[in-house]
């Protein structure tokens, strides 16, 4: 039978073993495992990879975010504005602080925070005044939470214009796009760094993945960079006084260490990711519109660059049908999100609105093997494997 596994991150680590054991001996024989020089080294280093911009090496994404919420003063009687289509984090953060997560809907061909629906939300449901802007319960709208989802940036430009208007910070999740650019009006620039505030994740299967949990927090603010640095040590400066509190946020050494060897490697990586999607792609045309491939809508003008395909997400009202049937060949095929965020039991209190395009893509999306390691033969097979689903 065959057997295309979904992922597969030994094939990764074996083609960088060597350089990577030495590194993690360098550290083991330093016994300096908490924050340091590899951690300065990452920061600068993806610091430059995504931009002008600071970068604060976090525990995990979500530390992160939390962080910069935090960071932004967010807390109760806030409301911060994100999308229902996402990993829970993305709005986990924002309730942890005591702040109501708002949710704003889809633009179903992207699967990213619709532009359109945002200014909706903000001309009909709040109002602007002197202390910010005010949803119709009285909340104050602290930020808004884009998610570059499954490697593709949100229409950023729409999104920041909309935002600037009313006084609104934006906070990109970039956490499945790291290396991802956007053609915005004042030139290309790279996901987590369009605008001024951003995070990223480095968990195992992330596009750049450490041995364990990681994160990062970009930020062109260099005051909110210095606060940063603080919250993420339990918000102590100097030693032992705590004029905020913050938490223990911080990068290990290890994961540093990990993540500069392989740093170097990504967009050769995301290349083979965007060379794998463009076969899916043309394999795929024919079996249109039962079956609909991911949209490029930057291809034209940055080409490569333009989506990372963290993810290769197609849809199809008959998505499990079609998963079952792959599972039948062996091959490996996830479901990124089964249940939109709104119906979330932990969020039933927060918002019983109905989001359609999450709901929708909720139904019909399935994620196929895509990663950098997968051979040409592989990649075959599961074309072959999905054609043979519509053409039977
Ligand atoms: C992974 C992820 C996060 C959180 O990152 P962790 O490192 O797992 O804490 C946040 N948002 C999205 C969209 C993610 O996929």
């Amino acid at each position: 039978m065959t057997c295309v596994p979904f992922f597969d991150l030994k094939r990764q680590f074996r083609s960088l073993r060597d350089e990577i054991l030495e590194e993690i001996t360098a550290v083991c024989d330093s016994q300096s495992f908490i924050l340091g020089p590899k951690v300065e080294m990452l920061e600068r280093d993806i610091a430059s990879f995504c931009g002008e911009c600071q970068a604060i090496g976090m525990a995990s994404g979500t530390d992160a975010e939390l962080a910069l919420l935090m960071g932004l003063g967010v807390g109760p009687g806030d409301a911060v504005v994100t999308s229902p289509f996402t990993f829970f984090a993305t709005a986990g953060c924002v309730a942890r602080l005591g702040a109501k997560p708002i949710f704003v809907d889809i633009d179903r061909n992207t699967f990213n925070l619709s532009p359109t629906r945002l200014e909706e939300f903000f001309n009909s449901d709040c109002t602007l005044d002197e202390t910010g802007l005010r949803t119709g319960e009285g909340l104050l709208v602290k930020a808004v939470i884009p998610v570059h989802l499954f490697g593709l940036c949100c229409a950023m430009d729409e999104i920041l214009s909309i935002c600037s208007r009313v006084r609104v910070p934006v906070i990109e999740d970039a956490a499945h796009a790291l290396g991802a650019e956007y053609p915005s009006a004042d030139g290309r620039k790279r996901a987590g760094a369009i605008g001024e505030f951003g995070f990223l994740s480095f968990y195992p299967t992330k596009s750049l993945g450490g041995f364990g949990d990681g994160g990062m927090a970009l930020t062109r603010d260099a005051t909110l960079a210095a606060r940063l640095r603080v919250i993420r040590n339990q918000g102590m400066e100097p030693k032992y006084y705590h004029e905020v509190v913050g938490g223990n946020f911080r990068l290990d050494a290890l994961q540093a260490a990990i993540l500069l060897k392989k740093l170097p490697h990504l967009d050769e990586w995301s290349g083979r990711r965007w060379e794998i999607a463009q076969y899916y792609r043309a394999k795929f045309r024919e079996l249109a519109p039962a079956l609909q491939s991911p949209v490029e809508p930057f291809a034209e003008s940055i080409g490569v660059r333009g989506h990372t395909y963290h993810q290769f997400v197609v849809r199809t009202p008959r998505r499990d049908e079609l998963r079952e049937h792959l599972r039948s060949f062996g091959i490996g095929a996830e479901i990124y999100y089964p249940v939109p965020l709104h119906r979330q039991k932990c969020f039933a209190k927060i918002d019983a609105t109905s989001y359609p395009e999450s709901e929708s893509a909720a139904s019909q999306v399935l994620a196929l093997p895509i990663f950098p390691e997968l051979t040409d033969a592989e990649v075959e097979i599961v074309a072959e494997g999905v054609a043979s689903f519509f053409n039977k």
